[in-house]
């Protein structure tokens, strides 16, 4: 694998080793940053890597850094371009991962949100896979709720919630799964995965939990939402979902931008369907690939050359 050679910090692009911050930092401390991740896939075929709709997670980037107050001094614009000059320089002709990072730099003790230090960080590794996505994966529900809106709002992408994250994914880990699902504190309805979204298929529909049950509003899953309707002309309900839905759904799969379309074959040791990738599940990863190399000119729109 290899190793990111520069980073986008304090302002320039600089080696690295050169990207690094002061122990005092507040998002070191109190975990008062907002990140993005973001995908360039490779494409053999043209040998192009194309940016998946960076503007769009670019978007809900400058959309979260309202919530933590957090003022990102680069438009839309100017940080397609820093992305796009640092993935040049970068070089890479594999496919990878783009981690903008807004963040908190004050140096003084306590945690808050006020101030004008803040600064944004861009770096860019090689990634394939995140979780299986040719198997199904196992997983369970996690003992560890998703945090609630009015607590840490999930929808923001806040590093220090990610702490949930990490909760919730070492005890799948530890205890032999894959994965783990979450309920949301209040309603006790599935939510999302550790870091990506889920979707439940029964007769031929999809069904995934609403914005408003504590997930991140993910790209993946709106680019999953558009691409069923438009090409397979399957439906999407967004509704709240119960856990013993799940035992008796005929698919399950998770989206993200790290997990891409995986599918899920067992949840708390019941097999869903036939414990095989579903027939839906598979179509979908299928064209959610071709889409993303830029190969169905309808959603090129969404991908940016390098
Ligand atoms: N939920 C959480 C908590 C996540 O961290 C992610 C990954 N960004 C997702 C969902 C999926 O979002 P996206 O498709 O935008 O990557």
């Amino acid at each position: 694998m290899n190793k990111p050679q520069y980073a986008f910090f304090e302002g320039k692009i600089v080696p690295i080793e050169e990207a690094r911050v002061d122990v005092r930092t507040n998002a070191l401390q109190y975990g008062t940053g907002i990140f993005e991740g973001i995908r360039c896939y490779w494409n053999e075929k043209t040998k192009t890597g194309y940016v998946f709709r960076m503007e769009d997670h670019y978007k809900r980037f400058i959309a979260n850094s309202r919530i933590m107050m957090i003022k990102i001094k680069y438009s839309l614009d100017e940080l397609c371009n820093i992305t796009l000059e640092l993935l040049k320089k970068e070089k890479y002709t594999e496919d990878c991962y783009i981690r903008p990072f807004a963040y908190n730099s004050n140096l003084d003790i306590g945690p808050k949100l006020i101030g004008d230090d803040q600064e944004l960080s861009i770096y860019i590794i090689p990634l394939g896979k995140y979780i299986e996505i040719d198997k199904p994966v196992s997983v369970c529900i996690s003992s560890w709720d998703r945090i609630p809106d009015n607590s840490i709002p999930p929808r923001a992408k806040i590093t220090g919630s990610y702490v949930n994250a990490a909760l919730q994914k070492s005890d799948a880990l530890l205890n032999g799964y894959d994965e783990a699902l979450t309920l949301t504190t209040d309603g006790r309805h599935v939510s999302e995965g550790s870091a990506m979204n889920f979707f439940m298929v029964k007769n031929g529909i999809l069904i995934t939990p609403p914005s408003t049950d504590d997930i991140l509003e993910g790209i993946t899953r709106d680019t999953v939402i558009k691409i069923a309707k438009e090409i397979e002309d399957i439906e999407t309900i967004e509704r709240s979902i119960d856990r013993t839905e799940l035992y008796t759904a005929d698919e399950l799969f998770f989206t993200g931008t790290g997990a891409q379309v995986s599918p899920i074959g067992f949840v708390d040791k019941r097999t869903i369907g036939t414990g095989e990738i579903g027939p839906i599940t598979k179509r979908l990863q299928e064209l959610y690939f071709k889409v993303v190399k830029n190969e169905i000119p309808q959603y090129s729109k969404w991908c940016t050359e390098v």
